[in-house]
């Protein structure tokens, strides 16, 4: 059979069986369409039925999550851990806390790792997880029982040799103590088992920093091929949480200029450049929204979301040289994708996974913009998170400039397979097919080297 054919069949085959998972089957479409070239060169995929067994996650574990809030009252989530794939190494991805989590964004989210994880070169294999908990309003000591309450179930499932969760949007640091702390009291075992843990006990430096700080390497080496650079380039960044700050952070270091930072409910545009540490203080002491910011920073413009009801976003009708999309899934529409090409843009870099949505993604490779697929260009995020494995499973601890010269090899190694590949299959510079082969290939010659698990 063809091999176009072969990947409709897949993915009519992903509708009929998981309906109203549209984020996986977005997901699935991006890759498998991209993968047609290496399964035309290479008849082993086809005839191994790789596509059939990679698109069915191995193991899905969903599970009641009951906690009690302060009013003394139970309360009832749902918890998810999806463990995608494992053929290259124990399951590695984070964990979500937000109210639009479903089994279907677990699995996009999950599909997605596994390719990232290959790419980075390091043995982990592809897993997500989370819970439609919402986060916000509720007290440090209702934060504290629910992740205490996913944690009683999911230990079942976790361990330093079997699957290693880490944090996501609504996991951060706090949450991750919670949950660490909840997995030593069930088990009487200090290990590392969760990765984005506290530098006192077993986290790595910079691994805050690292989805961030890898995105902007990554666009830097990507820019230079093409015989440019950040320095002096204005950017848009979407987002004002930690992969938002981190790359504001690091395009400062670079000389670039970061004009703008979003969150659910506006965008700030500040033409000289964002305030780093009012940014901060913000969000990641107060957990306040960005209409704050306005407030103490009378420079800027902040534009509510409700300026924009047809669906289109702010932060990418600012004219920019570089947009850095990290917030979240399907939040640059191809509205946004004809703006910034007619603002001049010339690299849309994705922080967050799947920003992009798939008739952006259609215009931006059709119009000459430079494109960087998330799942290369963030992944500096879970790459430090296996040195933090690296650096529990020695008793050590790097300094931050150790892990972020790792890191910065990490990506430019990450740039260059994706880079090479689309060489490789005639398409140079198109970095989503080749990404997609680069991650893909690794792990389907791993599954057929280990038969018909
Ligand atoms: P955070 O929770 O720290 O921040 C998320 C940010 O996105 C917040 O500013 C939030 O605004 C905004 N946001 C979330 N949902 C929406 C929405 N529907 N519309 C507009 N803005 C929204 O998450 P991270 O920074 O950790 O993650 C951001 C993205 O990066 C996600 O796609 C994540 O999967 C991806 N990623 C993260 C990694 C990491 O190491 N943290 C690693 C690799 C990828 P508000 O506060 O108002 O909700």
């Amino acid at each position: 059979m063809p091999s176009s054919q072969k990947i409709e069949e897949i993915l009519t085959c992903i509708k009929d069986c998981s309906p109203g998972q549209d984020e996986f089957y977005q997901a699935a479409q991006e890759v498998l369409a991209s993968l047609k070239p290496l399964l035309d060169s290479d008849k082993r995929y086809l005839e191994e039925n790789i596509l059939e067994r990679i698109i069915v996650p191995e193991r899905t574990i969903i599970f009641r999550v009951n906690w009690v809030d302060d009013a003394g009252k139970i309360q009832t989530n749902l918890g998810y851990r999806v463990q995608f794939n494992s053929a290259i190494g124990p399951y590695k991805g984070g964990l979500r806390f937000h109210p639009t989590v479903t089994l279907g964004t677990m699995k996009f989210l999950a599909f997605e790792q596994i390719f990232k994880n290959s790419l980075t070169g390091l043995p982990i294999g592809g897993a997500k997880g989370g819970s439609n908990f919402n986060p916000k309003g509720k007290s440090d000591n209702e934060i504290m029982r629910f992740c205490q309450a996913l944690m009683s179930e999911l230990y079942k499932h976790i361990g330093k040799h079997r699957d290693i969760p880490a944090g996501d949007i609504g996991v951060g640091a706090r949450e991750i103590g919670y949950l660490f702390g909840q997995y030593k009291k069930l088990t009487g075992e200090f290990e590392g088992i969760l990765t984005g843990k506290g530098l006192n006990w077993g986290g790595s430096r910079a691994r805050k920093e690292a989805t961030g700080y890898g995105s902007v390497y990554f666009a830097e080496n990507f820019l230079n091929k093409y015989g440019k650079s950040l320095k002096g380039k204005k950017c848009a960044v979407s987002g004002s949480g930690n992969v938002a700050i981190y790359t504001i952070e690091k395009l400062y270091e670079m000389g670039a200029i970061p004009i703008s930072c979003s969150d659910s409910k506006g965008t700030i545009y500040q033409e000289d450049g964002i305030d780093l540490k009012a940014l901060k203080v913000i969000k990641e002491i107060h957990h306040e929204s960005l209409e704050k910011y306005a407030t103490v920073d009378c420079k800027c413009e902040y534009i509510p979301v409700s300026k924009y009801p047809e669906g289109g976003h702010a932060v990418w009708h600012i004219p920019c040289d570089v947009a850095f999309p990290s917030a979240t899934q399907n939040e640059l529409t191809l509205m946004d994708a004809k703006k910034l090409k007619e603002n001049g843009c010339i690299l849309v870099n994705e922080g967050a996974n799947m920003p992009t949505t798939p008739e952006a993604l259609k215009f931006i490779r059709e119009n000459g913009i430079l494109f960087s697929p998330g799942k290369a260009a963030n992944a500096g995020g879970v790459a430090t998170s296996q040195l933090e494995m690296s650096q529990n499973a020695s008793m050590a601890q790097w300094s931050f400039e150790e892990v972020d010269i790792k890191l910065r090899t990490i990506m430019q190694n990450i740039f260059k397979t994706a880079y090479d590949t689309s060489v490789e299959f005639d398409c140079e510079g198109d970095l989503v097919t080749g990404a997609n082969i680069a991650g893909f290939r690794k792990v389907a010659d791993s599954m057929i080297d280990q038969g018909s698990i």
